[in-house]
């Protein structure tokens, strides 16, 4: 008699942890698509109400998926639908993690209404409020997170002692449910803290690989991919597109005298400067050192003229502020090339407007000349 019931508990706790096991497989899962699904905004305590709404009630309906994978004990059932709970809390706050805990209780009462019903709405309402409790509360994201998850078995001890009757069960399961619980905690925990530093910096090199870290403008390779799509653009969407070819004028002596690191502020007042100086749908980028380039979809010679004029006017009247406390002035050359104005051949732009530069600075400084002498 008694080695029967050695195997009936052995079989019992094999099954409990192949269940558990199968919820922790539906956590990291669950997990994974969450973090893929909403990467563009994940849950932050300032993200926006509807925001958290919406995420309160995903983690609650995977609180209520991970409760269609619970183990049956005795007249009870057990399971991990505290985790996303707790998740919620730690990353939104109050408000997701709230409309999570009613979602999990409505699924619990539709699940049945008995004793341990009303034992699981009181732990996770217990859990909910401590974890928001805690989420709130200045210390290390470790040790809120070892807290949270604490709470949440010993909470789920004294439920589970209430409910169940069995000790020897009670002795087997309880340690058990620990273990596996904090299991799923850290992992689901170790993992969203992974995945959102990953997607985050995977925005950061995407933004980085396209961007000129110094001024926000486009880089030359983000100029490179627009002008040949402007220029399959041409035609079709757009019939003309003129190119401003842009190089500060004497810039090393600026560097010599006052340093690189105040060369570096002009560089990012200028960038500014092209920015407010042209239109909306005009394409500013940094090309490389002191070298600009505006790109103009849609315009005349003439207008692109008049716009490098206005570029050239602006930068020779403004004031370029030292970190000092100074002011210098800078002054910028402009090559022009238009398609199909001055360049039959949209491809030959770049070399014609550079050219154009050139011309500029051979014969001055501090002007705008134009390919083909259009002048
Ligand atoms: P020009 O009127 O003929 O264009 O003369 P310039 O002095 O502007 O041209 P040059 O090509 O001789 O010098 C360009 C200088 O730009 C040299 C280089 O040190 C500086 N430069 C390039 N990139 C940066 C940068 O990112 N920051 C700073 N501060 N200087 C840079
Ligand atoms: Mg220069
Ligand atoms: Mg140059």
């Amino acid at each position: 008699m008694k080695k029967n019931m050695i195997w009936y508990f052995m079989v019992i706790i094999m099954l409990m942890i192949k269940d558990l096991f199968t919820n922790l497989a539906i956590v990291v899962s669950l997990l994974f698509l969450y973090s893929h699904i909403f990467s563009a905004s994940p849950l932050k305590k300032d993200s926006t109400f509807m925001r958290k709404v919406l995420l309160g009630v995903v983690g609650g309906l995977f609180s209520n998926i991970l409760m269609q994978y619970s183990i049956r004990i005795d007249t009870t059932i057990v399971d991990l639908r505290h985790i996303p709970i707790i998740l919620l809390a730690f990353f939104g706050g109050t408000l997701p993690a709230v409309i999570g805990m009613v979602l999990v209780i409505i699924g619990r009462l539709v699940i049945g209404v008995n004793a341990s019903a009303y034992a699981s709405v009181i732990l996770m309402v217990l859990i909910t409020i401590f974890s928001t409790f805690i989420s709130k509360q200045r210390m290390s994201k470790k040790n809120k997170a070892i807290l949270m998850l604490t709470f949440s078995n010993i909470i789920f001890t004294f439920v589970i002692i209430y409910l169940l009757s069995d000790v020897s069960l009670l002795v087997k399961l309880v340690p058990l449910y620990w273990i596996i619980s904090y299991l799923a905690g850290f992992l689901s925990f170790y993992i969203l803290d992974f995945i959102r530093k990953s997607q985050f910096l995977l925005e950061k090199y995407k933004s980085e690989s396209t961007t000129d870290g110094l001024t926000g403008l486009n880089n030359v390779r983000k100029f490179d991919e627009v002008f040949n799509s402007l220029i399959k653009e041409l035609n079709k969407s757009i019939q003309s597109l003129s190119l401003l070819y842009i190089d500060i004028d004497f810039f090393k002596k600026i560097n010599d005298t006052y340093g690189h690191s105040e060369g570096d502020l002009v560089l990012k007042r200028l960038g500014t400067l092209l920015t407010e100086a042209t239109r909306s749908f005009d394409v500013v980028s940094r090309n490389g050192g002191e070298e600009f380039t505006v790109l103009l979809p849609d315009t005349s010679v003439v207008r692109a003229k008049d716009i490098a004029e206005h570029i050239r006017k602006t930068v020779e009247s403004t004031e370029f502020s030292l970190s000092g406390g100074g002011v210098i002035k800078v002054t910028v050359s402009v090559g022009v090339a238009s398609y199909i104005d001055t360049t039959e051949n949209p491809g030959m732009l770049i070399e014609d407007a550079d050219k154009a530069l050139y011309a500029a600075k051979k014969t001055g400084r501090n002007k705008v000349c134009c390919h083909n002498a259009i002048n």
